[in-house]
C-alpha cells in the first residue's frame, strides 16, 4: 500500500513514501526555514526510506488530490473545469519540482525565459506592464500571482466567476457614467451615425483605441477645472521602468528610451479630485474659465497662466476605488499596502508628466510608438469628423489646425516632420446624400436640461477640405504633454484609496506619499518580472500557511507549501519529543 504509485487528478504520478520525513535529516537544516526572501527556496525532501507514521498517512490521505475516491467540490462546475485546466496549464508549463515529483515546481523552468518576456510579449503581444500587474505581483504570495499570471486566460476566467469581478467593473462603471455621460453618448452616437452615413472606421483598431483614451483624458483633465465638478475619472498615466536595475526612469533622453532598455508602466487613474487646499472643500469650477466660444487651445492657455496661484490654494488628490463584496476593509496587510502602492505609482507618473511638457510630449509619442503606431501617420478623418461633431472645444481648436495656425506648442508648431496631406473633402459628398442632421451628445453642464442636440452636418462644411496643418497623433500629444504639466503640478501629497459595498463608499483611507517605498516596491517588482530572481512564495511559517494557502488554487500542488508543511510537522514533533524528554528528565531528578 505504501509503495503503491499514484497519479492524482492533476496528472503528477508520484510514490507515497516520497512524503514521509520521520527521520529526515534535513530536520539539521531548519534554518532554510527562517529565509523569508530567499531566492533560491531550497527545501530538502527527506529520503525514501522513510517511514510513514499514523498521522501522516492520515495527513497525507487528507490532502484533496490524493482523494482519488471522490470528485472534488468543484467537479462538474464551471468553476472546476477551468480550475482542472488552469493547474494542468501550470503544471505542464513549471513541471514538477525535481525532489518531489508529485507537486508543481516553484521556481521558474529552464525552458522560459522571464515572466516579462514569456507573459507580456510572447503570450500576451503587449510590450508593456500595467501597474496592476507590478502591484499584485506581492499582494498575496508572489508565487501563487506568477502562476496566475501564466494561465492569463484562465485565472481572470476563474476571478469572475468566484470573486464577480463584473460587479466591481459595474460600479466603477457607474462612477464614471455619472462624472463623465458624456463618452456613452459619444459611443452610441458613432454606433448610430457610422451606419446611417455610410462611413467606415475600424472603431476596434489600436490606433482608434489609443485615441479614444488620448483625446477623453484630455477632455476629462479639462473638465476637471470646467465642468466636472472637481471630479474626473478613468484618467489614463504610464511611466518606464530600467529592464535591468528596475529603477523607474526619471529622464527619458539619459536613462534609455529603447525597448531595450526600459518597458513602458501603464495605469489608469480611477478618480482625480479637485480641492481647496485649505478647507478640503471639491473646487467646482476654476474662475476665469468662461463657458462661451471656448477652444481646447484657450483653456490651456488660461491654466497654463493661471498655475501659481491655483497651485498656492488647490490641489488634486489621486484615490484608487476598490470594490468589495462584504462592507469591509481588508484584513491582509499586504493586500492594503498593494492598493497604497499603486496609488503611489500613480502619484509618481502625474508628477513625472508635468516636470517638462516637451519630455511628456515625448513620452506619449514613445508610448504610441511601443504600440506599433506611426505619429507621423494622418488619422482617420472619419475618426476627427466625430470628435468635431461631439466635442465643441475640440472642434474649435480644429479651426486653427484647418487654417495652419499655431496651437502654442513649440515641439509640435516647428515639428517640420508632417504628412503633406489632410483631406476632408469626401465629406461634401455626405452633404448630397439626404438627411444631414443627427441626434448628439452634448458637453454636459450642471445646469444643462438637454443631454443631446441636433446638428446639421452644413454646420460643419469649413471642415470638409484640404486642412493646412494635418492630424497626427502628435496633435494630441502636444496637448496631453500641457494638460499633464498642470495637473501634474497641482497633485497632491496625500494620497486615497475610496472602498466600495456596492454604490456605496463605505470608508476611505488617506495615507501620505512614500517615494523610498514605491522605489524599493519598483526595483524589488522588476527584478522577478524581469528574471534577475526567482518568485517568492510565502514565508514558510504554518500561521502562514493556514492564512495565504486556504484561498489559495495550487494548495494541493504546490510543492512549497507541501515540503514545508511536513518539515514543520516533523519540527513539531521534534520539539515534542524534546519536551517529553526534558519533563521525564525533570521528573525523575
Ligand atoms: S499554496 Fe501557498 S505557497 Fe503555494 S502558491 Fe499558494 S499561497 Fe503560495
Amino acid at each position: 500500500m505504501l509503495n503503491r504509485a499514484i497519479t492524482n487528478k492533476y496528472g503528477f504520478s508520484f510514490h507515497l513514501r516520497r512524503f514521509v520525513h520521520s527521520n529526515d535529516k534535513s530536520l539539521d537544516e531548519l534554518s532554510t526555514f527562517s529565509l523569508k526572501n530567499s531566492h533560491t527556496h531550497d527545501v530538502s525532501v527527506g529520503d525514501s526510506s522513510s517511514v510513514l507514521s499514523d498521522s501522516d498517512i492520515d495527513k497525507i490521505n487528507n490532502l484533496a488530490f490524493c482523494d482519488y475516491t471522490s470528485a472534488p467540490k468543484e467537479a462538474n462546475t464551471k468553476e472546476g473545469t477551468l480550475l482542472d485546466e488552469k493547474l494542468a496549464n501550470v503544471k505542464n508549463l513549471f513541471g514538477a519540482d525535481p525532489e518531489n515529483r508529485a507537486f508543481v515546481n516553484y521556481k521558474l523552468p529552464q525552458g522560459l525565459k522571464n515572466p516579462y518576456i514569456d507573459i507580456q510579449l510572447n503570450q500576451l503581444k503587449r510590450k508593456r506592464l500595467s501597474v496592476t500587474q507590478l502591484c499584485t505581483t506581492q499582494n498575496w504570495c508572489e508565487l501563487r500571482n506568477f502562476y496566475d499570471f501564466y494561465s492569463q486566460n484562465l485565472s481572470s476566467q476563474l476571478l469572475d466567476l468566484k470573486f464577480q469581478i463584473q460587479k466591481g467593473k459595474k460600479i466603477h462603471k457607474s462612477l464614471e457614467d455619472e462624472t463623465h455621460p458624456e463618452l456613452n453618448q459619444y459611443n452610441s452616437f458613432v454606433q448610430d451615425f457610422l451606419p446611417l452615413t455610410n462611413l467606415a472606421m475600424d472603431i476596434d483598431s489600436d490606433m482608434n483605441t489609443l485615441l479614444d483614451n488620448w483625446c477623453s483624458s484630455i477632455s476629462r483633465l479639462i473638465s476637471l477645472f470646467t465642468s466636472g465638478g472637481g471630479h474626473s475619472r478613468e484618467i489614463i498615466c504610464h511611466g518606464f521602468i530600467n529592464i535591468q536595475n528596475g529603477k523607474l526612469v526619471r529622464d527619458l533622453t539619459k536613462d534609455g528610451n529603447t525597448s531595450e532598455e526600459s518597458v513602458i508602466i501603464s495605469g489608469i487613474i480611477d478618480h482625480l479630485t479637485f480641492r481647496n487646499k485649505r478647507n478640503h472643500q471639491v473646487q467646482k469650477r476654476t474662475t476665469g474659465l468662461d463657458r462661451e466660444d471656448q477652444s481646447w487651445d484657450s483653456i490651456l492657455a488660461k491654466l497654463l497662466s493661471d498655475l501659481p496661484t491655483l497651485k498656492s490654494n488647490n490641489e488634486i488628490v489621486i484615490s484608487d476605488i476598490k470594490t468589495r463584496s462584504v462592507p469591509k476593509m481588508p484584513s491582509i496587510e499586504s493586500v492594503v499596502q498593494s492598493s497604497k502602492l499603486q496609488t503611489m505609482y500613480y502619484k509618481y507618473f502625474l508628477s513625472h508628466l508635468s516636470q517638462d511638457m516637451t519630455q511628456t510630449y515625448h513620452s506619449f509619442l514613445i508610448n504610441a510608438q511601443r504600440r506599433g503606431l506611426d505619429v507621423d501617420a494622418p488619422i482617420d478623418s472619419t475618426k476627427i469628423l466625430t470628435f468635431i461633431l461631439t466635442n465643441p472645444l475640440f472642434a474649435n481648436d480644429m479651426d486653427h489646425l484647418l487654417d495652419g495656425k499655431p496651437i502654442h506648442f513649440a515641439p509640435f508648431d516647428n515639428d517640420t516632420k508632417k504628412p503633406s496631406t489632410f483631406d476632408m473633402t469626401a465629406f461634401n459628398n455626405l452633404l448630397d446624400q439626404g438627411s444631414t442632421s443627427f441626434t448628439i451628445p452634448t458637453e454636459q453642464e450642471e445646469d444643462d436640461l438637454e443631454p443631446t442636440k441636433c446638428i446639421s452636418l452644413q454646420d460643419y462644411k469649413r471642415f470638409y477640405t484640404k486642412w493646412k496643418t494635418p492630424i497626427t497623433l502628435k496633435y494630441f500629444a502636444a496637448r496631453l504633454s500641457q494638460i499633464y504639466y498642470i495637473v501634474g503640478n497641482l497633485v497632491s501629497n496625500d494620497l486615497m484609496i475610496e472602498y466600495y459595498y456596492h454604490n456605496d463608499n463605505f470608508h476611505n483611507t488617506i495615507f501620505p506619499y512614500d517615494p523610498v517605498k514605491l522605489e524599493k516596491h519598483a526595483h524589488d517588482v522588476a527584478m522577478v518580472w524581469f528574471g534577475h530572481r526567482d518568485m517568492n512564495p510565502i514565508e514558510p511559517v504554518q500561521k502562514k500557511f493556514n492564512l495565504y494557502c486556504k484561498y489559495c488554487d495550487y494548495k494541493h500542488v504546490c510543492s512549497w507549501k507541501n515540503k514545508n508543511e511536513l518539515k514543520l510537522a516533523d519540527l513539531g514533533k521534534e520539539l515534542q519529543k524534546i519536551i517529553l524528554d526534558s519533563n521525564q528528565h525533570n521528573l525523575s531528578s
